[in-house]
């Protein structure tokens, strides 16, 4: 990574591009307000790093022994990422409430939570088409009739969530589905278990739209960003990062599903410049602990929530006993928002 100079000139900054080019080398050119970060694409150990910083107008010039550095927050000359969605914001100064069934399962069931969700505050819809599963008994969504089931239920979502004035997530569970899935989503979804799918990856960072990338519950927070770097290097900078609960290291929790990583949000604001949110639910596996950890996300600083709601939990095809009621999530919206203008005050002076 060459850091420039704030003074430097256009006429340095392409010398040093046209240096790193002449070894057979691309470059990601980060022009922020103050100054330009030059990011290098390729084996780096074939340029002179010593060289390249006595170039004119070069500040520094700093081999990236991470295996992030397009997500690191060195990188973003300026300021943190806000990823613009429709009407939506995630990573601004308010949280982002993402809410909606597991899975969507009828044009009913989409629409009437698509409603009841936006009524309770929510700003986003969730709702998965094609749903991993464990066993493959299980529903494993309307995605997995066909591919003309897929579209309808894509529309449905779709058409629910910008009815109410919402962007919609789904699930891209499959290198097949995702253009498919890009042209009816406004945000593609990578769940747990594609954390590690490198391929998989790559192919939602070339279409280009907000990839909301979950962490595999096995990762590190190394691994994690790791894997979210596979995006970016496909020039897609518009990535939420998910916390969503790892496994536990000993025998085990049989009072909740994961265990949520609170650290893992600050550390990872500290080590990105990305939105980072949180997704009580699946961490929780209940759905009476899902305001505590809500509560608990935002005091640690998380850009955001998603939840699973329904308007009748116990009905819920998939993940039954951790959906809340829109109800309920109005009342998370609530707490949290006023939680929320507390920490950004206090962290802050
Ligand atoms: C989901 O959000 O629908 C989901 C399946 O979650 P995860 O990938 O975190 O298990
Ligand atoms: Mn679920």
């Amino acid at each position: 990574m060459i850091i420039m100079e704030k003074t430097a000139t256009i006429e340095q900054i392409n010398d040093v591009i046209d240096e790193v080019i002449s070894f057979g080398l691309k470059v990601d050119v980060s022009q922020g307000e103050i100054r330009t970060v030059i990011g290098i694409i390729g084996d780096e150990r074939r340029i002179s790093f010593a060289d390249l910083a006595l170039m004119p107008g070069v500040k520094e010039a700093i081999p990236v022994e991470k295996s992030y550095r397009f997500i690191g927050s060195d990188f973003n000359a300026t300021s943190r990422r806000i990823v613009k969605v429709r009407d939506a914001q995630i990573g601004g100064s308010e949280p982002v409430i993402i809410a909606g069934p597991c899975a969507v399962e009828s044009k009913e069931q989409i629409f009437r939570i698509a409603k009841e969700v936006q009524t309770a505050g929510a700003h986003i819809l969730r709702g998965g088409i094609f749903k991993p599963r464990t066993s493959v008994y299980s529903f494993q969504g309307l995605g997995s009739k066909g591919e003309s089931e897929a579209r309808k239920a894509l529309e449905w979502l779709r058409d629910a969530g910008h009815q109410y004035g919402m962007p919609v997530v789904t699930e891209v569970r499959g290198e097949s589905h995702a253009e498919l899935i890009a042209e009816y989503a406004d945000i593609l979804q990578i769940g747990s278990r594609n954390m590690y799918n490198q391929d998989l990856l790559s192919r939602v960072g070339k279409i280009g739209k907000p990839v909301l990338l979950k962490r595999h519950f096995g990762a590190s927070i190394e691994d994690f960003l790791s894997y979210a770097e596979y995006i970016a290097a496909e020039g897609n900078r518009d990535i939420i990062l998910c916390e969503r609960g790892i496994l536990p290291v000993s025998k085990g929790n049989s009072y909740a599903r994961y265990i949520l990583d609170l650290e893992a949000i600050p550390i990872i604001q500290r080590e990105t410049y990305l939105p980072v949110i949180v997704d009580p639910s699946h961490a929780a596996g209940r759905n009476d602990l899902i305001f505590d950890m809500s509560c608990a996300s935002i005091a640690a600083g998380a850009n955001g929530l998603m939840i699973e709601s329904h308007y009748n939990p116990r009905e819920s095809f998939v993940d039954a006993k951790q959906a809340i009621t829109p109800d309920a999530l109005k009342d998370i919206i609530t707490g949290v928002g006023e939680i929320n203008k507390i920490a950004t005050k206090y962290r802050q002076e």
